[in-house]
């Protein structure tokens, strides 16, 4: 059969790979002029340094069949995302380990002794956290959640953290460790050649047709079916509605040697409007060293307007029903198919990204093998 897949990012990469595989033709646009879509590198013209364009991208996964294919496309370098953090003029350790203990309250304590004193500090009245202030409170307490979460939350999502919901935390661990290491999954790595060359690698496969530069509203082409990885309110023209997106604009700096000393370091202070500081040449350690100059990215969010880049979808209550009312009249189109994080307004990590549309094409390949279309969604936007 004929297919149509909207967007050359990870999702519509790897849906278009497997059905191309399983003997179908598959023509993949994509309105910008690369492929990888919010995971694109480029190797920057001046200093030679690959540059992750929106932001930095660290592969992580438990997934083991991920990571087999993404290593089956390119070579994934050794890399462990150490943050550093920047809160009331001194550099800590991300996320809140044992060394930032230490540092933090100026102690020598070992993992029981931090683990009592921070349980002492944790506010233990809040026995059902209602949103994320009260979450960081009852994990931490006062001094370190006004230290390191109240200030960059606030301009990550430019609202108070007590509108937030309690799960966003639930995600940050809390060590009593001197492990550093941002990330729990057992696999972890950035491909050598940047993601731009391992999405090029999956596209390149007999029966994929590949369009950069092409918008999904300019074609007419006669598809069976249309894998759209693009927004869910783009796609019906927002009529209902746009569904909440915060942007990050990002400034260059450009400098000689080393900028920071190190790929990633948060601002955690209201008074510094920027969010953090990416040094992009050491995402890349295995060949930072050939690199004279250097080019960091310094970081600020905001609500997007029409005709910014969506980045995190807000999720809140009026995004929540507004979304609900677009999963419900995409449910009543035909011959389309929604997938990714803008086609299911959610954020997604590139390993579940790539899970997902793994599990998108086999469910579409079974329902063709059955005789019927392929589902609207493969995974519940609002579950
Ligand atoms: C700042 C930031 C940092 C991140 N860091 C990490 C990280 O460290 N590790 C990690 O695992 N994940 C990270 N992610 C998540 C990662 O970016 C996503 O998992 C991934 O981009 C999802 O891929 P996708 O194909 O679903 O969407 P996208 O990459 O957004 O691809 C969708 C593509 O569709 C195209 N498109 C949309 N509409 C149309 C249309 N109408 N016509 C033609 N083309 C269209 C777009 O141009 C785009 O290229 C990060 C995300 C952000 C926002």
């Amino acid at each position: 059969m004929r297919f149509l897949v909207v967007g050359a990012g990870f999702s519509g990469a790897v849906l278009a790979r497997r059905l191309a595989e399983a003997g179908h033709f598959v023509l993949v646009v994509d309105e910008r002029r690369h492929m990888a879509g919010n995971c694109h590198t480029e190797r920057d013209a001046e200093s030679g340094i690959l540059l992750h364009r929106y932001g930095p991208h660290i592969f992580h996964t438990a997934d083991r069949e991920v990571w087999d294919y993404v290593n089956r496309f390119g070579r994934m370098m050794p890399y462990v995302n150490r943050v550093k953090a920047v809160s009331g003029g001194r550099v800590y350790s991300l996320p809140v380990n044992l060394h930032t203990i230490n540092q933090f309250f100026g102690t020598t304590m070992g993992p029981a002794e931090a683990r009592a004193f921070i349980a002492a500090q944790a506010r233990g009245d809040i026995t059902a956290p209602a949103n994320f202030e009260e979450q960081a409170l009852s994990m931490v307490g006062e001094a370190l959640y006004r230290a390191f979460f109240r200030g960059y939350t606030r301009k990550q999502w430019g609202l108070e953290p007590t509108a937030l919901p309690a799960a966003i935390l639930k995600r940050l661990p809390l060590r009593f460790s001197y492990d550093d290491n941002y990330f729990s999954h057992p696999h972890q790595g950035m491909p050598e050649e940047g993601y731009t060359a391992l999405v090029a690698r999956i596209l390149d496969a007999p029966g994929i047709a590949l369009r950069l530069g092409c918008r999904f509203e300019d074609l007419a082409e006669d598809v069976a079916h249309v894998f759209y990885t693009g927004p869910l309110d783009r796609f019906f023209d927002y009529r209902l509605g746009r569904l909440g997106y915060r942007t990050l604009d990002f400034e260059e700096i450009r400098a000689e040697g080393d900028f920071q000393g190190t790929a990633v370091m948060n601002y955690c202070d209201e008074a510094v409007p920027w969010t953090r500081i990416s040094e992009h040449k050491h995402f890349a350690p295995w060949e930072a060293a050939r690199f004279a100059r250097t080019v960091c990215f310094r970081e600020r969010s905001r609500l997007a307007g029409p005709g910014d880049t969506p980045y995190y979808p807000i999720r809140l209550v009026a995004e929540t029903r507004m979304l609900s009312d677009y999963v419900a009249l995409a449910r009543r189109t035909r011959g389309i198919s929604f997938l990714g994080r803008l086609g299911t307004y959610r954020y997604l990590d590139m390993d579940v990204t790539i899970r997902e549309a793994m599990d998108a094409a086999a469910a579409t390949l079974e329902r063709l093998g059955e005789g019927g279309p392929p589902p609207v969604f493969f995974t519940d936007p609002l579950g």
